[in-house]
């Protein structure tokens, strides 16, 4: 047996590579990285690729490892080159990602060292960073210091723990389900549809409150619908904001809907997934006013915080409540509960092991500072509003002042249909493959979406964006 052992033990001693291959790994590795971001300049946003990557099925996992340089070559050839560059500065769809450098240095040393940061008793000083950055973001959205929250993977999971603590919170029963009544506008975000499903309740009523003409949500009808409900013997029990829908980046009349929320006694969350890091900027503080009425926020630091994509965050006020629907005792876990001083992010969500994600956020603002990130916020908002502005010199046709950094725009032209002229616009701009836009369709009009949001888009990839359509419209 003993001979078997140390047999064994030969093999996966491959586990643990020895300096000189490391040296190695690290080296190709960080080449590798260092030609992505040293020839930006070179990368086009969108690659319309005929094989669509299909080249990583024919290299198949096998009992021997191989050289970092084939693995690298592809990794290039079939995820780092088709299709979406989303670390691109020309990329202007859906929610644009970015990802700052400093998220790689802070994941590089989270999985090195391999902490865990979900319970106090592992790492407590983990467990602080990470409260210490949801303490960062609920000041930012005037939150009371005894708030606090979790950093999740995304906007979807946040808004899924919201929804799961509002439904215990509220005391709603599986008899109850079908009579729970939840409010939004068409505009929110479809992963709350999701997570009301995931959350067990499919059979809730949904009120789409009727919306403005900028795609905000009219509070007197939310008021007067809420009230209808109660009076039919409903349970009204959440109502959704955004602050920062995904379509128009619209922030709806936050403060209102939170002091209806409030007479009414319904959980108030607001989707800031998008939007809420936008408060960092002085300039636009004013436009959140009132997400210190609401129970709970969910905001993505992988959005408006440029860090790379896994990590997002849900706030709330009410840390108990959030604790009393995500923790557990099990026997195997009996060491673990000495010694609280932080609560652990364990006990405040559904994971257990898990990423020690606050590193990466850590490290970024640590290394770089806040003013950096403001400024580039307030960039964004600004480059969003100069192209609002210029485009329609060029004879579009815009929709809404962008509150924050997205714009909706069109070309209706005299003799075409200009739904379908405008997703051929869309179908050149991706041909090109120099910038990337999204679309959107809002009551039967198909609308071209520019989302401003990468740290890497500055003045001259709106220029060129605002060149590119030029030429497809006008053929110059
Ligand atoms: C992106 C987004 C979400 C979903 O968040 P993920 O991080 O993608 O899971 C929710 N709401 C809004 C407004 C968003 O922009």
């Amino acid at each position: 047996m003993l001979d078997k052992i140390r047999k064994l033990e030969e093999v996966s001693k491959q586990l643990e590579p020895l300096s000189g291959n490391r040296n190695h790994w690290n080296k190709a590795v960080q080449r590798y990285a260092d030609t992505f971001l040293d020839d930006f300049n070179q990368h086009t946003t969108f690659v319309m690729s005929e094989d669509m990557g299909k080249g990583i099925l024919d290299f198949p996992i096998e009992e021997d490892g191989k050289p970092i340089e084939d693995i690298l070559q592809c990794l290039e050839e079939n995820v780092d080159t088709p299709n979406l560059n989303p670390a691109s500065g020309g990329h202007f769809g859906y929610i644009p990602g970015g990802g700052v450098f400093t998220t790689a240095l802070g994941d590089y040393l989270a999985a090195v060292t391999n902490r865990y940061a979900g319970i106090f008793f592992a790492c407590p000083g983990g467990v602080r960073m990470e409260n210490m950055l949801l303490r960062w973001m609920n000041k930012m959205v005037n939150y009371p210091v005894t708030a606090l929250g979790n950093l999740t993977s995304g906007g979807s999971m946040a808004n899924l723990s919201a929804i799961t603590t509002a439904r215990d919170t509220k005391g709603i029963r599986a008899k109850d389900i079908d009579k729970c009544v939840i409010y939004m506008t068409e505009q929110l975000h479809h992963c709350v549809q999701k997570s009301l499903r995931i959350a067990g309740m499919r059979e809730s009523i949904i009120r789409y409150i009727p919306m403005d003409e900028c795609y905000k949500m009219k509070p007197a009808l939310l008021s007067k619908q809420i009230a209808e409900d109660q009076s039919k013997g409903l349970l009204p029990f959440m109502v959704f904001a955004s602050a920062g829908t995904t379509n128009t980046g619209t922030i709806d009349p936050l403060e209102a809907i939170g002091k209806i929320a409030k007479e009414k006694d319904v959980w108030f969350h607001i989707d800031a997934a998008y939007g809420g890091f936008f408060m960092l900027s002085d300039t636009l503080k004013n436009a959140f006013k009132g997400t210190e009425l609401s129970d709970s926020m969910a905001i993505d630091p992988h959005k408006g915080l440029f860090l790379s994509y896994g990590i997002g965050a849900l706030l709330i006020k009410n840390t108990q409540a959030l604790f009393e629907t995500h923790h557990y005792t099990a026997n195997y876990m009996q060491d673990a509960f000495a010694l609280e001083e932080d609560p652990s992010p364990a006990d405040l969500s559904p994971e257990l092991t898990r990423h020690f994600r606050g590193l990466r956020m850590w490290i970024s603002l640590q290394l770089l500072g806040v003013s950096p990130f403001r400024a580039a916020l307030d960039e964004k908002v600004l480059l969003a509003r100069y192209f609002y502005a210029e485009i329609q010199k060029l004879g579009f046709e815009v929709g809404p002042a962008p509150d924050l950094s997205i714009v909706i725009f069109r070309y209706v032209p005299k003799s075409r249909d200009a739904n379908v002229f405008n997703q051929d616009i869309v179908e050149s701009i991706m041909q090109d493959g120099r910038i990337f836009v999204s679309s959107t369709t809002i009551d039967g009009v198909y609308w071209i979406r520019f989302a401003v949001l990468s740290f890497r888009t500055h003045l001259e990839q709106v220029q060129l964006a605002m060149e590119l359509l030029k030429g497809i419209v006008f053929k110059v």
